[in-house]
């Protein structure tokens, strides 16, 4: 990948006012691109328009601008994008890949389904094999399925290092389509960063097990894989996450008492890119910015220190 620019993307879910958290994500994204004179593309993941709104969107884009970190395209909200899965979910379909899952919500997570220690389960495949009978005595929508192969899937990580994966042990067949219809985040990610020619998906470490599932898919409809860097997560000095709920550490918020620099800096700071004092831009970081300086580990980080600068 030595030469290969690298076309990433921030791809944030429009539900509230950007966090810290949402902020270091987005400036490690911007930092990988940009310090590699790459191409970076913006896209509004609001599949949940319940939850999402135009609003949040307006202001994601108006703090990534406060915070000097610009982006070279933005592809089509996920919202928009319902005709171009269902081509994709079709392409399964043709390839007898998916079927129609009937279980409920309190079945799927009843005592005797296998959990893993995370607290998610494993979809034992319940629905596979209906008979045609059998699906037709159901009344309700069904949610639809891909079969995952038992197969290894080698995630190597630009933070993590390697991980291997096997998704009928991690997750089970794969919901593509809820029983309302809408498309699932796995499937849109998918065809979203595939069709903008993302080839570096950087994220939260929280999404790490989203790789394999999303290579899977990758394979499935034609995609190269990305590289992928999962990095560290905020968490507050109690070991919380920050999180949205931390309404005072967001930008609508923050951006009343403090400067984009100094924002970022400690940001860098807690994060290991720099040592010395002192604000920083987004720009001059870019300068210095290299993968090996960043832990592994979740960063434990202290909203007093915005303040110290
Ligand atoms: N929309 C997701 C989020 O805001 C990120 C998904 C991704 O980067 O793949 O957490």
């Amino acid at each position: 990948m030595a030469d290969v620019k690298p076309v990433g993307r921030f791809a944030p879910t429009p539900s509230g006012r950007m966090h810290l958290g949402n902020v270091f994500a987005a400036l490690m994204a911007w930092l990988a691109v940009r310090s590699r004179d790459g191409e970076l593309v913006l896209r509004m993941e609001d599949l949940d328009t319940q939850r999402t709104s135009e609003e949040y969107a307006r202001l994601l884009r108006e703090d990534l601008a406060w915070l000097g970190l610009d982006y070279d395209r933005e592809t089509a909200p996920q919202s928009t994008r319902t005709q171009t899965y269902l081509a994709y979910f079709r392409q399964l379909e043709e390839r007898g890949l998916i079927y129609p899952c009937y279980c409920t919500r309190s079945q799927l997570h009843s005592a005797d389904a296998p959990h893993l220690s995370d607290g998610t389960y494993v979809y034992p495949g319940t629905c596979r094999h209906l008979t045609r009978e059998q699906r037709q005595a159901f009344s309700r929508s069904p949610a639809w399925r891909v079969r995952v192969p038992d197969q290894l899937w080698q995630v190597e990580d630009l933070i993590q290092g390697t991980s291997v994966w096997n998704l009928a042990r991690d997750c089970g067949d794969m919901v593509m389509r809820r029983g309302d219809g809408v498309y699932v985040y796995q499937l849109a990610v998918t065809v979203d960063d595939g069709e903008a020619g993302v080839n570096q998906v950087v994220r939260g470490m929280d999404l790490l097990s989203s790789a394999p599932r999303q290579m899977y898919l990758q394979s499935l409809f034609g995609f190269p894989h990305p590289t992928y860097a999962h990095v560290p997560l905020l968490l507050a000095p109690d070991g919380r996450r920050l999180s949205k709920r931390d309404q005072d550490l967001d930008l609508g918020k923050l951006r009343r008492s403090l400067r984009p620099e100094q924002l970022i800096g400690a940001l860098a700071r807690a994060a290991g890119l720099i040592h010395g004092a002192g604000p920083i831009s987004a720009g001059e970081l870019a300068r210095e910015f290299s993968w090996d300086k960043l832990p592994r580990d979740n960063i434990f980080f202290d909203p007093k220190v915005l303040y110290e600068d």
